[in-house]
């Protein structure tokens, strides 16, 4: 018995590289891979980025992109973000609460408008796009278009095609972001009301909140199905890079259902979440990564703000590390970041670099 449990343990110290020669604890394991969002000023700063642990990376034009190679970074050749005729559509309720925290009715020129707006969102729990908090929470400032009314993707595929227009030939592939639902649950235009009918119809359901659910999952899942596909029909190599986001509420950790290569997934956002959730939440997205597609590899994403006057959540270095450490101890080896400018900021530059630097 004993035998079987030093043996375990040493399979488990195995694993992580930094315990090599160590005979360390567990909690000296590292990630092996940084995916980061946002990218770096000027060179100074992506070779911090490199130092502090980042392995791959979004650009944006071809000088970010030969600035990460050099700093020993893949790049990934731009952000992807959804297309369609039209924003979409909320309920009125919805409308009220995104004009209200995005302080609409403010004079753009008011010397407090963005104290305002922060106190505003604070007093509505409002999650920047994260689980919702409050019974009511919608997208702060982005409208996203209504991508299933983008009938045979004429608009995603125009827009990939400007994307992708002067990619250099050795891309590794692409990001994608904003693919979700301003409201976390759907949109009320007339093209998704009908769609709804006709999908309810087809297959003899009635009305519910369970089949509504289902339905908009299914319109999510078909527009990553699509873009994929056309991305990969002109670059069989690219790999797909996203982060699940909107949040989704009827399902947080869907993005296994997608042919996503790189599936990063919220398991600790901007606003602080206990421990044992994101403990449970690493864990569904490293262990059930394959679950859909073999190829899939699950990442653990992480919502980091260094500005502690912002109605964003703050974390410290400190709290930050504790993340870390309860990720690496769920099984997580990789890791994704946003805002990525932030893994080099004093005191967070440390941390990175001690779980993430080579
Ligand atoms: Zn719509």
């Amino acid at each position: 018995m004993r035998v079987l449990f030093c043996l375990g343990l040493f399979l488990l110290l195995a694993g992580c590289r930094s315990a090599v020669g160590m005979a360390g604890a567990p909690d000296e394991c590292k990630f092996n891979r940084l995916f980061s969002w946002n990218v770096p000023k000027n060179e100074e700063d992506f070779e911090r980025c490199s130092q502090a642990g980042v392995t791959d990376i979004v650009v944006h034009n071809q000088r970010q992109y030969d600035l990460a190679l050099k700093y020993g970074m893949t790049p990934y050749w731009r952000c992807f973000i959804p297309a369609g005729p039209h924003p979409q559509v909320m309920t009125s309720e919805e409308e009220k609460h995104f004009a209200y925290i995005n302080g609409q009715d403010i004079d753009k020129k008011a010397p407090d408008r963005m104290k305002e707006i922060h106190r505003r969102r604070r007093e509505l729990k409002h999650r920047y796009g994260g689980e919702q908090e409050a019974p009511l929470d919608t997208l702060n400032n982005t409208r996203i278009p209504c991508f299933a009314s983008d009938t045979d993707l004429s608009l995603s595929r125009q827009k990939l095609n400007d994307l992708l227009k002067d990619v250099p030939p050795d891309n590794k592939g692409m990001f994608l972001d904003f693919f979700g639902y301003m409201n976390h649950r759907g949109c009320y235009c007339e093209g998704c009301i009908a769609r709804y009918k006709h999908y309810l119809k087809e297959h003899n359901l009635e009305d519910s909140s369970k089949n509504k659910d289902e339905f908009y999952t299914q319109q999510l899942l078909d527009y990553y199905e699509g873009i994929i596909g056309y991305i990969k029909s002109k670059h069989p190599d690219f790999k797909i890079v996203a982060h699940f986001y909107p949040d989704f509420r009827p399902d947080h950790l869907y993005g296994n259902r997608t042919k996503v290569d790189f599936c990063g997934q919220t398991v600790a956002w901007y606003f602080k979440w206990p421990s044992p959730k994101i403990k449970q939440y690493t864990k569904y997205v490293t262990e059930h990564a394959k679950d859909y597609y073999p190829f899939a590899e699950g990442v653990p994403f992480v919502g980091l703000n260094t500005d502690a006057s912002s109605s964003l959540g703050f974390k410290t270095p400190e709290e930050l590390e504790q993340e870390l450490k309860v990720i690496l101890a769920a099984g997580g080896r990789t890791l994704m970041v946003c805002d990525g400018r932030c893994i080099i900021e004093p005191g967070y530059f440390e941390v990175f670099r001690k779980y993430c630097g080579k």
